[in-house]
């Protein structure tokens, strides 16, 4: 057995994401290598990075920061890239075999097209380039063969439930597999952890430190936000569909505080299959990086016996109207999962700034989203024109209630 190195690009390599897979490639030695990093726009933690790694290409995505890059990277030899034309370069470099992509939004849509069309694995954990593009970026994978793995834990846990095992060299064919999975799933199970506040009655007074206090994971600022709100669930719905090709009314979600099980798939047999492990984002990391094999574990084992009971109760959409309104946009379809998405992200900014309350954030994307017809089939350029009408029209939402609540 010839065993090739496979060589990365991480696309948020200084994010929480970013950050861990350096921690699981350093524990896969020797199979796996770090060749390109990709900041947003923390040039001084990348360039870092790029020299103790000494990969090829270091790049921001903001273009702006590209003349603080060359500089952090002066004598170095690492080529210092930026935007989306710098992106896409490293994307399709021969230098690349995996793409990781856990760049904030859906600045990476473009790199992780290419990287597709090359037919390179693409290991994604934003989440929002599915929900808002997923049409497009299944179809592309599809189009050329290429592999895209799930890192959100919940959608590994479906993946892993679905194709972790072994199955017969027929079914592991992509186009048969999706075919198998919608004969013979009938439900999918996401479980949500309910947030820091899901026993919580009065939700209007909340601080923007209590919502960046998780209680289950660590993890970025806007996704912290997100499961505080549920519309993290919500967008893993529109993910779970676009990304297995699942109907709408197929998916469920579960309260489940401990985070221990972390989604559920059910069988027309009757048979439900889980994948459970103590919450630690390196673990579907590595799955996605050396699927279809197991290699060994990095994570802490995971000892049921010591943990308290598990427990899974149903959601409450009253007093958490974001899931709702994602629900709704996956059942409604077209265009309305990219407005929700891009609503969300300005709503949660504008939060996280202190410029709206903790409860005004699904007002606003309610809002966002009643200002847009569903509409049929869009080009990928038309649906990138509605992304940014519906972020700026969130804006001047976002500075009129802003200034009314201060
Ligand atoms: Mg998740």
């Amino acid at each position: 057995l010839v065993v090739r190195m496979k060589r990365v690009a991480i696309f948020g390599s200084t994010g929480a994401i970013g950050r861990r897979t350096l921690e699981v490639i350093a524990h896969l030695q020797p199979g796996f290598r770090v060749t390109a990093l990709v900041a947003n726009r923390n040039v001084a933690e990348v360039a870092r990075q790029a020299r103790e790694l000494k990969v090829r290409y270091a790049a921001v995505a903001d273009e702006r920061n590209l003349p603080e890059l060359e500089q952090a990277l002066r004598g170095t030899g690492i080529r210092a890239l930026a935007g989306e034309t710098g992106m896409n370069e490293i994307a399709a470099s021969r230098d690349t075999d995996i793409v990781v992509m856990a760049l904030a939004g859906t600045q990476g849509l473009s790199p992780t097209l290419v990287a597709l069309e090359q037919r390179k694995r693409v290991a994604i954990a934003t989440k929002e380039i599915i929900v808002a593009y997923g049409d497009f970026v299944m179809a592309q994978a599809k189009r050329s063969g290429a592999e895209i793995l799930p890192i959100d834990s919940e959608l590994s846990a479906i993946h892993q439930c679905l194709h972790g095992c072994e199955r017969s060299e027929a079914t592991r064919r992509e186009a048969t597999r999706r075919e198998a999975t919608r004969r013979e799933v009938s439900r999918i199970i996401l479980t949500a952890s309910g947030g820091p506040f899901y026993r919580r009655r009065d939700l209007s007074r909340i601080t923007v430190k209590q919502a960046l206090n998780h209680p289950t994971w660590d993890m970025g600022r806007k996704i912290t936000v997100d499961s505080a709100t549920l519309m993290n669930k919500g967008l893993e719905a529109i993910e779970t569909a676009r990304y297995f090709g699942i109907e709408p009314n197929r998916i469920e979600v579960l309260i489940h505080p401990q985070s221990i099980v972390h989604s559920l798939v059910e069988f027309r047999d009757g048979s439900l299959l889980a994948q459970l492990a103590l919450p630690d984002m390196r673990l579907p990391i590595q799955y996605a990086l050396t699927y279809p094999q197991r290699l060994p574990r990095l994570v802490a084992e995971t000892r049921l016996e010591r943990l308290g009971p598990l427990t899974f109760s149903a959601p409450d959409l009253k007093r958490f109207p974001c899931l709702g309104l994602a629900l709704k946009a996956l059942r409604q379809g077209g265009v309305k999962p990219c407005v929700l998405n891009s609503a969300n992200a300005v709503a949660v900014e504008a939060f996280l700034d202190g410029g709206l309350k903790f409860t005004q954030i699904p007002e606003v994307v309610a809002w966002a989203l009643r200002r847009f017809e569903p509409e049929g089939a869009l080009t990928l350029d038309e649906l990138r024109l509605h992304e940014s009408v519906a972020r700026d029209l969130t804006l001047g939402r976002c500075r009129a209630m802003g200034r009314n609540h201060r």
